[in-house]
């Protein structure tokens, strides 16, 4: 409790908030200006992100139904790019991962942040890839200018990176740095980067032929780590399902989902999401993801407010 009401009452709450306006202001201006919609978030349904890592379990019973609170909006997107007039969606969704305590090591999980979600109709990687360095190059130039005073107090310069950004390939990087790859290259890095090609969950889409995993994550430098992770979507019933299979999914829980893949109405699409939280962590140059939330959710510690 003492330490909750030191972390509420630290002056240094308003810069970090200010930095935290400046940035949602600007994906909110980039989005409008390229006519992608803005939605609002769904937290309970049925269906969520079954994730490519386990978590404790968060489903409710709601009268006879269970259902999840909302891991991710990607299959909700997917549901609402079923149209073709959608020009684009994002979502600022709050995202409930009862994360592992080990987690706590990494400084940047919670159990609970805000993901700034987006799908683009028809998009390649390459072409998402594009319209997120621009958003960021966007944003990081909005916070710059605007909170020129707030980056000072806290002793943070941010570096305008040049584009394109440099793209790795993750199977080169593990090759030379073993599996912990994206902490070291994040380490050595400058400016932000790419890593492509992960094993991850069954909507990620695989090429047919080289079984390359088509998907990305921007990485942050300076060993801040991932940033965002992405990727073009499977839209095809039958590739859904064997992918869901090969990963073990309770086909069942996805019941509602596969009906709709399979009467053949997902689209093609790619996209991604990045946690508002690690976002500021990186602008404001804070050590743990604690420092830039109100009321900190870091896995393994009890919650007071
Ligand atoms: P994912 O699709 O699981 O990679 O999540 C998308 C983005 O959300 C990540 O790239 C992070 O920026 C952010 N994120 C994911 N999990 C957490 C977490 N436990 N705590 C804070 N941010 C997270
Ligand atoms: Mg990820």
């Amino acid at each position: 409790m003492e330490e909750t009401l030191k972390h509420l009452s630290k002056p240094e709450l308003r810069t970090i908030l200010k930095i935290q306006s400046a940035a949602l202001k600007a994906v909110d201006s980039f989005m409008y200006s390229r006519g992608i919609l803005h939605l609002m978030p769904v937290m309970l349904s049925p269906v969520t992100d079954p994730l490519s890592h386990g978590v404790y379990d968060s489903s409710i019973i709601y009268l006879d139904q269970k259902l999840e609170l909302t891991k991710s909006m990607i299959l909700h997107k997917q549901l609402v790019m079923m149209s073709n007039s959608i020009p684009g969606v994002y979502i600022v969704s709050p995202n409930i991962r009862l994360e592992s305590e080990e987690c706590a090591k990494t400084k940047r999980h919670l159990i609970e942040f805000s993901q700034v979600d987006i799908e683009l109709p028809k998009a390649s990687s390459r072409e998402f890839m594009d319209f997120t360095e621009e958003l960021f190059s966007y944003v990081f130039s909005f916070v710059k200018k605007e909170c020129e005073k707030e980056l000072k107090e806290l002793g943070r310069e941010i570096k305008l990176p040049k584009k394109p950004l440099k793209v790795f390939d993750s199977s080169e990087l593990r090759k030379k740095y073993g599996e912990d790859f994206e902490r070291i290259i994040s380490e050595k890095e400058k400016h932000p980067f790419w890593i492509t090609d992960h094993y991850r969950e069954f909507y990620d889409k695989e090429d047919p032929k080289t079984k390359k995993h088509i998907n990305y994550d921007l990485v942050y430098p300076e060993g801040f780590g991932e940033a965002l992770s992405g990727g073009e979507r499977e839209f095809e019933f039958k590739v859904i399902k064997r992918k869901m299979l090969e990963r073990k999914t309770d086909l069942s829980a996805f019941a509602p989902y596969l009906s709709v893949a399979e009467k053949g109405l997902l689209k093609p699409t790619a996209g991604g999401g990045f946690g508002v939280e690690r976002l500021v962590r990186f602008l404001t140059g804070k050590e743990h993801i604690k420092d830039v939330t109100l009321f900190p959710r870091v896995p393994g510690e009890k919650i007071v407010f």
